[in-house]
């Protein structure tokens, strides 16, 4: 991502949405939008100013005014055109999604259709925004409550899902009844600008979603701003801990998900193939590049043996550019990108890990400038080494060994992050031990990238996750409402009197 001056390009330059209008930013700064496969510049985008901000602030709080008024029928019949027109128009968006991030076609076909299921389930808000009654909670009194919407909410989401996560957002959080400032990445906002059309064209109101672009002072304007009551972030843990710490000090609820170092514990009981199979494809997936990637390989006991087959298993992977057939490991997805990861791979090797497959020098024929690396593996991996303390978020598996369960879960355990996990046995003693004693908030069991489905809610935790509530699923409910409680009397006979109390009441 470069930064370019304001000149005319022959690139399309990404409006922002303010008020139901598409808007050319009157900004000096832009980044541009770069295909990682071949550096060809694709769009650029402009780093709003302080007043665009204020101007898309200011549209959501006036249309909260009427929109959390709107039946939550026709909050929802929205929703049910908006799924529609994402099914029918994922390939398209598919398509342009790889070009601007990398990603092979058909995982940018399931990063949208992920992002699609948490739109089917607002669908379900009428049953899932309710509050609760209790009748005579005294003599004629009745207490019950009302999940309100909070008003306006901001979503600031991170390049490796630039569908899914903005869908986990907006989606939500309007169908509540709230109104939303959407901040994508900076990197590949153009697979989510296609989202937010349709969301138009299914008939979100002018004002009730509304976009910005830009990076740091646009995240800080959001999190400081009083208008704003719910500010949703993803991203790396750096600054998910200061949007947190920022919002938080203005006020704000704040739910923020980030950085994560997911082990896959591997026993010598477990179905070996499958086993294989699923640690390749969660490890060098989407280039490693997922929060519930899995980055550290656990093998217990004599699954030790196994790592020449994880080494044969990674280079059966074909890495290449995302569009093309067959590619099962696409481009990181900038050149910095792939300079930090070279750069941790270099310290494995300084720091004494054995380098068992290098995917550094990676060709691939008519592509020489992608940022591409190919399946890495490191083994005798301590657990201080650089390529175990930080999130490498590329192809990248490192490997260690350990002799029981006990001490694959205490290893676990020990590691700050807490965003994903999996155990892989046939035992169904030890994947319950496992999943009790583990201290990671999503948990697989034979599965390599356990994230919920959206009637569940997203539960990463401890390093991974600040603020109570995690997206979608039934949580994120609570997250954008507000829990008013009433409680109720009603007379039905003119001539009652009780006379004053004043004492609080014993009954
Ligand atoms: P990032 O933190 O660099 O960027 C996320 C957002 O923050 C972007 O919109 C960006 O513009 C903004 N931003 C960047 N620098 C900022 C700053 N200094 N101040 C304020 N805002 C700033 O993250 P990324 O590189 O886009 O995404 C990768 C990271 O996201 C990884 O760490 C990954 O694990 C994490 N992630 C976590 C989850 C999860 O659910 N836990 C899901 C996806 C990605």
């Amino acid at each position: 991502m470069t930064a370019v001056p304001n000149t005319a390009t022959s690139v399309p330059t990404v409006p922002l949405l303010i008020n139901g209008e598409w808007v050319d930013s009157s900004a000096t700064e832009f980044r541009n939008v770069v295909n990682p496969a071949t550096q060809e510049v694709l769009a650029r985008v402009p780093l709003a100013t302080a007043s665009e901000v204020a101007a898309a602030v200011g549209a959501a709080h006036r249309a909260f005014a009427t929109w959390r008024h709107t039946p939550i029928g026709a909050r929802l019949r929205v929703m049910l055109r908006f799924q529609a027109l994402i099914r029918e128009h994922s390939k398209r968006i598919a398509a342009i999604l790889t070009a601007e991030q990398g990603k092979t076609l058909a995982d940018a076909e399931g990063d949208i259709f992920r992002g699609l299921e948490v739109v089917e389930h607002a669908c379900s808000i009428g049953t899932l925004q309710q509050g609760g009654f209790a009748e005579n909670v005294a003599a004629t009194v009745d207490t019950y409550t009302l999940q309100q919407p909070i008003g306006v909410c901001a979503g600031i989401t991170p390049f490796n899902f630039p569908a899914m996560i903005p869908l986990w957002m907006f989606p939500m959080a309007i169908v509540c009844g709230n109104t939303f400032v959407l901040k994508p990445s900076e990197q590949d906002p153009l697979s989510t600008m296609e989202l937010v059309k349709l969301a138009l064209e299914a008939g979100v109101p002018p004002g009730v979603l509304n976009v910005v672009h830009g990076a740091k002072d646009v995240v800080d304007a959001l999190c400081t701003h009083p208008d704003i009551k719910a500010v949703s972030f993803v991203g790396s843990t750096a600054v998910g801990t200061h949007v947190y710490n920022l919002a938080n000090a203005h006020g704000k609820r704040v739910q923020s998900m980030m950085g994560a170092k997911n082990h896959a514990v591997v026993l010598p009981d477990a179905h070996k193939e499958q086993t294989l199979n699923a640690l390749a494809g969660a490890g060098f997936g989407a280039a490693g590049q997922r929060c519930m990637a899995t980055s550290v390989v656990v093998l217990v006991g004599a699954a030790r043996d196994w790592v020449p087959d994880l080494v044969a298993r990674a280079k059966t992977l074909k890495v290449g550019a995302g569009a093309e057939p067959g590619t099962d490991v696409g481009p990181v997805v900038s050149v910095a990108a792939k300079e930090r990861i070279l750069g941790l791979i270099a310290a494995g090797e300084r720091e004494g890990a054995t380098l068992v497959l290098d995917g550094r020098g990676v060709e691939v024929p008519g592509y020489p400038r992608g940022n591409f690396i190919g399946p890495t593996i490191f083994t005798d991996v301590k657990t201080d080494m650089s390529i175990y303390t930080e999130e490498i978020f590329g192809p990248v598996l490192v490997v260690i060994g350990v002799d029981t369960l006990d001490d694959a879960i205490a290893l676990v355990n020990r590691n700050p992050f807490g965003n994903g996990t999996g155990v892989f046995t046939q035992s169904g003693a030890a994947a319950r031990k496992f999943q009790s004693e583990i201290d990671v908030g999503q948990v697989g069991i034979n599965i390599p990238i356990p994230v919920p489905v959206p009637y569940f809610s997203f539960t990463g935790s401890r390093g991974s996750k600040l603020g109570d509530l995690g997206p979608y699923g039934k949580q994120v409910v609570q997250f954008y409402t507000q829990t008013k409680t009433v409680t109720a009397r009603w007379f039905d006979d003119a001539t009652v009197n009780d006379g004053v109390n004043t004492t609080i009441s014993l009954k």
